[in-house]
């Protein structure tokens, strides 16, 4: 069975002191201990949080560069970001694909890093509104996969994460229905069973991403191919956040 995860990516929000007493509530809210909880800061913050950061709640970081260490300015390595307590990144975000050009070629960079160096990831893919009008939806998720993902080896990719985040639900109140995500994780699990095996496909947890909120979220993780969600502006505020992490029950 694939781990239940709820992840909250807080993006370029709160500071310090806010992100400390964010996760102060997360963990001394009574939360369903079946499902893992991870937060994603800036990764100026990981330290920070780390310390007053109980075991229940994972920390990682929203990117990474592939490099260990050289001539990157501005970037942080896995190595940087392990010594200071993180131990996962998301790869692939659609905000740094698009605002930071992050191809695919990129995005396999960081995959292998992460592989290399024992480090969780969460690979984000999805597609824009004009893919899903046009109805290829399905050929654009598999080919992202594809190009950044599917060269791994089953032991390699059988403790990774996959978040489905539909571009045009991300950050725009617009959700995709629960047959919608549903519909594609289905497609998802089929692409990981066609590549590997089942037994592979059944250990890989397939998020979903986009506008996902305490009142759609159980309708969303009720879906049997919905393991969890990667949650943006509703993981800001520990009592949304905690709600859904609870919809699960
Ligand atoms: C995200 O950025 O990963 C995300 C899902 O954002 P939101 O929940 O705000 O749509």
């Amino acid at each position: 069975m694939p781990r239940k995860i709820v992840a909250g990516n807080w993006k370029m929000n709160l500071n310090l002191i806010e992100g400390i007493e964010l996760v102060q509530k997360i963990n001394t809210t009574d939360t369903d201990v079946n499902v893992s909880i991870m937060v994603f800061p800036p990764s100026l913050f990981v330290n920070g949080i780390k310390e007053v950061n109980s075991e229940k709640v994972q920390v990682g970081v929203q990117n990474f560069h592939s490099e260990e260490k050289g001539a990157f300015t501005g970037e942080v390595s896995i190595s940087q970001v392990k010594s200071v307590g993180g131990t996962i990144g998301l790869i692939g975000h659609s905000e740094r694909r698009e605002l930071f050009n992050e191809s695919n070629e990129t995005l396999k960079l960081k995959v292998d890093a992460a592989i290399q160096n024992d480090f969780g990831f969460i690979f984000c893919c999805g597609e824009s509104l004009g893919i899903r009008e046009a109805g290829t939806e399905i050929e654009f998720v598999k080919n992202q996969l594809e190009k950044s993902l599917f060269h791994l080896e089953a032991d390699q990719i059988k403790d990774g994460i996959i978040a489905y985040e539909p571009i045009w639900a991300i950050g725009t109140g617009r959700t995709a229905s629960s047959e919608q995500a549903e519909d594609m994780h289905r497609e998802i699990r089929k692409m990981l069973v066609d590549e590997y095996d089942t037994e592979t496909a059944g250990s890989i947890s397939i998020l979903y991403g986009g506008s996902c909120k305490p009142g759609n979220a159980k309708e969303l993780f009720a879906c049997p191919n919905v393991d969890g969600g990667l949650i943006g502006g509703a993981a800001l505020d520990a009592t949304s956040f905690c709600a859904i992490i609870d919809s699960f029950k």
